[in-house]
């Protein structure tokens, strides 16, 4: 028998184990559970009252860590050793932060290659992975502290648009942590969920999710049909948030008060001073008109009108992306049947006047919008506890998968868009008589030529016993589980010969090229139909060269001289064809070297019949 704990926050005995929500964000962190008596999700708050945990890093001289306040407080006068934002490097390499390096105040280790970035802090280096993990241990011992219970199981959430390779990482941080990630599900899910959208049968709903956080604006469209989550579209800004509006603030303080940029970064407690209280008056002004302060002793203020006057542009950039956005989802602001907004800046008064005015409705706004996804998170654990048993819930797949067949061609095994989990199978054979080896390589991506997509994993699978070509019969199956992960395996079904990997990609790919590959597919569909006939009609081709061929060296005894030199003028025929990628002359010729073999091939086994008969009883 289990142990059996008394849980203080919810009051009831608890015999399960507590399987917790987890918001992993950029500028800040929290945990949620449902209560077992209300059925309420509710955000775990230590005797502070803050459910909060600033996704902030730091490391002391002596290798000692502390996480969330304490290390913001750090963050500009020891700003190599106070890492933020790492939620910005899971699962990158150097190549995909490139550019926006330079956002980073720590050091980012550049080593040029295709390896996932590491952050240098004094002489050690750590994984973004490593640092994620040092947040959930600080969100898992929180709640470890608060209901007594010790925690192993959690639901982390990610934005919609992160690949394999970034949900493979913050699922890696979650092991780090010694949490055992039962899921990864997507924030705008997951605020949805806490609204209890989609948790009712027969629901059909389009949902806007507007996330405007510390550093990145996110907007996502989803349909909901039977408790299925879908993505139509996402859109939004990785480099727009409450910081911005942080630093608007900063520079029309230091425009007042004659403070310049280089006595900024010369006086790090100045700038400290200058960006604690601009956040506060930020914050103030949400719920008051006018905001009074003191920055090294000299006044300062800001009237709720002057900060949205300085702020609107940066509003205005969400609202057009929100307008991007409903264009890729093909539809207009009225078809949107609930608006729901996610992340602390969305208590802007004028942030939540403009997002009702572009969707011309009211927003769902109920609940803390910094707590919502994890909450969000915790209604989707307490489903997988058993707790809730109406329900699944089930997200879609970016890109297409598929693996590559001859002549360098993708074929699509589980196209984008479809749901996770997901199951897909095809049969493949082998070219060449004798082959004992397959090599199967999966891709990512929409384009017909594997060459334009991206190779996630390469396999062999090996030890197919000898047989002529076409006869081994290869099930290839692609099974995604509900993270997101791909698990690929091959076996030969006659021999029963099988192979198998996970796709842990090495690095991941930016929303930039994921949205690229989109794109590109799609001003390139007409040449790859193109490229696509002419690769099928060259194998086609190819493997009619090829059987005839053998069938001459076999046979040759069945046809005279005339019939052989017919034969090879076609054959050559063909062959030019081939080589002059010409997809109808390579039909053409395909058909007439067809038509020219199939009466010998016909006389041969006609022989072979006769000689099977001879001197049986037909019965
Ligand atoms: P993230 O999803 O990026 O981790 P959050 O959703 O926690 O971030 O949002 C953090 C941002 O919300 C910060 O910029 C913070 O200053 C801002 N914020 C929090 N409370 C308020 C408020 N009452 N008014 C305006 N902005 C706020
Ligand atoms: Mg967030």
């Amino acid at each position: 028998m289990g142990k059996i704990a008394i849980n203080i926050v919810t009051g009831s005995i608890q015999q399960e184990e507590i399987i917790v929500g987890i918001d992993l964000g950029t500028t800040n962190s929290l945990i949620a559970i449902v209560r077992t008596d209300t059925h309420e999700p509710i955000a775990l708050k230590e005797t502070d009252g803050l459910a909060l945990v600033p996704s902030i890093v730091h490391f002391d001289d002596f290798g000692n860590v502390t996480v969330g306040n304490p290390a913001k407080e750090l963050l500009i006068a020891e700003a190599e050793r106070t890492i933020y934002s790492v939620k910005r490097l899971m699962g990158k390499s150097y190549k995909d932060v490139g550019k926006d390096a330079g956002f980073f105040a720590y050091n980012i280790i550049d080593d040029g290659t295709d390896a996932l970035v590491k952050i240098q802090v004094g002489d050690r280096f750590f994984s973004p992975i490593e640092l994620s993990s040092y947040i959930l241990k600080e969100l898992k011992k929180r709640a470890e502290h608060i209901l007594k219970v010790s925690i192993s199981k959690a639901v982390i959430t990610v934005p919609a648009y992160f690949n394999d390779a970034q949900r493979q990482a913050t699922r890696d941080a979650g092991r780090l942590a010694g949490l055992d990630v039962l899921r990864i599900i997507n924030e705008p899910t997951a605020a949805s969920l806490a609204y209890g959208l989609g948790t009712k049968h027969h629901e059909e709903k389009t949902i806007a999710v507007y996330d405007l956080g510390g550093g990145t604006f996110d907007i996502s469209i989803l349909t909901l049909s039977n408790g299925i989550f879908e993505v139509l579209s996402t859109n939004g800004d990785t480099y727009l948030g409450g910081d911005d509006m942080d630093n608007v603030i900063v520079r029309y303080w230091q425009d007042q008060l004659g403070v310049t940029d280089t006595e900024l970064h010369n006086f790090k407690s100045l700038a400290q001073q200058f960006r604690i209280r601009a956040e506060q008056a930020k914050v103030h002004l949400s719920d008051n008109e006018v905001y009074e302060g003191l920055i090294d002793d000299q006044a300062v203020s800001l009237t709720r009108e002057k900060f949205n006057e300085l702020i609107q542009p940066l509003v205005n950039r969400t609202i057009t992306a929100c307008q991007n956005s409903l264009n890729d989802a093909g539809l207009k602001a009225l078809q949107i049947d609930a608006v729901v907004m996610v992340g602390g800046s969305t208590r802007v008064p004028l942030v939540k006047e403009c997002v009702k005015n572009f969707f011309g409705r009211d927003v769902y706004d109920r609940l803390n919008p910094d707590e919502v996804v994890a909450l969000g998170a915790a209604v989707q654990a307490d489903i997988l506890a058993g707790n809730n048993t109406e329900m699944l819930l089930l997200d879609v797949t970016p890109l297409s998968l598929g693996i590559e067949t001859m002549g360098g061609l993708m074929d699509v095994l589980i196209p984008r868009n479809s749901k996770i989990p997901n199951k897909a199978g095809r049969q493949y054979t082998t070219q060449k008589d004798g082959q004992s080896s397959m090599r199967i390589s999966v891709y990512q991506g929409e384009r017909d030529l594997v060459q334009d997509n991206r190779k996630l994993a390469e396999f062999n699978l090996t030890g197919i016993p000898g047989m002529p070509a076409g006869l081994p019969k290869v099930d290839v199956t692609f099974l995604i589980d509900a993270d997101g992960i791909l698990k690929v395996s091959a076996t030969e079904i006659r021999s029963g010969v099988a192979q198998s990997i996970d796709v842990k990609p090495q690095y991941g790919l930016t929303d930039e090229e994921v949205e690229n590959m989109l794109l590109d597919s799609l001003t390139h569909a007409k040449d790859d139909i193109k490229t696509r006939a002419l690769v099928e009609a060259t194998t086609e081709a190819q493997q009619m060269l090829d059987t005839t061929e053998k069938f001459l060296s076999k046979h040759r005894d069945f046809l005279t001289d005339d019939e052989v030199a017919l034969t090879w003028e076609h054959m050559n025929k063909l062959s030019e064809a081939i080589n002059a990628k010409d997809k109808d002359r390579i039909h053409n010729e395909t058909e007439i070297l067809n038509d020219v073999s199939r009466p010998y091939a016909e006389r041969v086994m006609d022989a072979a019949l006769k000689d099977a008969m001879k001197g049986k009883k037909v019965i």
